[in-house]
């Protein structure tokens, strides 16, 4: 019984009451993104769980351990996706889009799935903003997308996060890195943990990321890879490091950086913050030069970053941020009897056609107990609706934040608040008007009139 009323372990429901604030995000988001000419894309919730072995790899945490993979009523083997590149990438490829003009720039918001072990800012299902840039080799392109997430920060007020870069180099130079590597921790394979010592010969380069106290530590006198860089990413890197310099985009380099997924090459990147625990990792992300190839497309250069959603709320949370609340009702009709409820049924539909929310009692409770829920609910007005009133076709429009009413035919309800709200907005900010010039002029002429009167 308690498995019906409990939601799976790691999961977690988005109230009413929170939703504004993941509401809020998400078009913050997606319109930053837009301007800087990412075009949002919506991929499959699974894949074929080929598609994450090829391009997250075989190798990593995430496909040895953490993946949701079932077979379909076909017998096919299907994934939970858990991150977005590859679900875009494959589009990208399935889609021809590399026959479009490059480079081709995507943004998503999408749920991911891992079976990790649930803890503060690590779920099981949880929700990644990403974007993903095709078809640009140049380093500007990921210093694009680092500039976005560094806008985004900046634009929600956060001083608490601070950006880690680092290149893990190409496949060539990476090789010649993963020898001195192996022979490193070799040495120390004894104090290895046993997901480290398994680590060693398949793919060394992720004991960097291992979290045990102990592979930190031995980490810490490793050879890195920033001295093991080909001519070609040495250079790349230095382009990136100035990119950001031109964008005035802080950065550390950190040579310890080198992303849990297989298909990263050269440039990769972290936003950390100290304020959420140990899992402090809001942004993360990098160039994929050999991804799109590995699934079949053409040899492409990409890029891309995944941002948690639930690490940013909390990170927000934790800073006080005042996330903006949903607007409130603009009225709420009351009524006295079934026969007036259904005048306010139709009152509310037109206040609602016009763009603004509405409500009316659809319980069948007393005046008053109406009256309490408009308060509640925060409604902005309030209009009774009773046999006067219906007879008449006039009643009173009550602020609820004032107490006062004005009279309103019951057919101008809707007009009349639009007037209310249009006139504060003039009181508040001052009215603009003006017009297009059809003289062949080049600029409009505004002119500003405040509280109603031109300045
Ligand atoms: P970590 O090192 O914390 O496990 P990761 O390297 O596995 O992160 P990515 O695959 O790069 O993470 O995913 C991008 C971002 O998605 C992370 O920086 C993080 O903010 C978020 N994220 C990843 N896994 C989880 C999870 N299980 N729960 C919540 N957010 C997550
Ligand atoms: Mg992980």
């Amino acid at each position: 019984m308690a498995l019906l009323t409990k939601a799976p372990r790691g999961t977690h429901d988005i109230l009413p009451s929170e939703i504004h604030k993941y509401q809020f995000l998400e078009d913050e988001f997606l319109s930053l993104a837009e301007s800087f000419g990412f075009k949002e894309i919506r991929i499959p919730v699974f894949e074929h769980t080929e598609l994450f072995h090829r391009s997250v790899g075989e190798t990593t945490d995430v496909v040895q351990k953490e993946m949701y993979t079932f077979n379909d009523l076909s017998g096919r083997s299907i994934t939970l996706r858990p991150e977005g590149t590859a679900g875009v990438a494959r589009a990208y490829v399935e889609h021809g889009l590399f026959n479009e003009p490059a480079p081709q720039k995507f943004v998503y918001k999408v749920s991911c799935y891992r079976y990790e072990k649930p803890q503060a800012g690590r779920l099981r299902e949880f929700h990644q903003f990403g974007v993903e840039t095709f078809g640009a080799s140049d380093s500007s392109a990921e210093a694009e997308i680092v500039a976005l997430a560094d806008a985004f920060f900046e634009l929600l007020g956060i001083e608490d996060i601070h950006l880690e870069i680092n290149s893990i180099g190409c496949p060539e130079c990476r090789k010649v890195y993963l020898e001195k590597l192996r022979a490193y921790f070799k040495e120390h394979i004894d104090s290895l943990c046993d997901t480290c010592k398994d680590r060693l010969e398949r793919n060394p380069m992720r004991i960097l990321d291992c979290k045990s106290p102990v592979c930190k530590e031995i980490s810490k006198g490793v050879p890195i890879m920033l001295d093991s860089l080909c001519g070609d990413c040495k250079e790349h890197f230095e382009s990136f490091k100035a990119d950001l310099d031109a964008l005035g985009v802080e950065y550390k380099v950190n040579p310890m950086i080198v992303r849990g997924l297989d298909y990263y090459t050269r440039s990769v990147f972290e936003f950390v913050s100290d304020k959420i625990g140990t899992q402090g990792t809001v942004c993360g992300g990098g160039r994929y030069d050999g991804l799109i190839e590995e699934i079949g497309g053409p040899a492409t250069p990409a890029c891309g970053f995944g941002m948690g959603v639930e690490r940013l709320v909390l990170l927000l949370e934790s800073i006080g941020f005042d996330f903006p609340e949903p607007s409130p009702c603009a009225l709420y009709i009351a009524s006295t009897d079934k026969e007036a409820a259904r005048v306010a049924s139709q009152i509310a539909f037109d206040v609602r056609l016009s763009g603004l929310g509405a409500e009316y009692d659809i319980t069948g409770r007393s005046l008053k107990a109406q009256m309490k829920y408009a308060n509640k609910i925060n409604a902005d007005f309030t209009l009774v609706l009773g046999n006067d009133e219906i007879m008449s076709g006039v009643g009173r429009l009550k602020d609820m934040k004032t107490g006062e009413s004005v009279e309103v035919r019951l057919d101008e309800v809707a007009e009349a608040i639009v007037d209310i709200y249009s006139n504060r907005i003039v009181e508040q900010f001052g009215e603009l008007s003006g017009s297009f010039p059809d003289d062949g002029g080049d600029s409009p002429t505004f002119t500003i009139i405040e509280g109603g009167k031109k300045k």
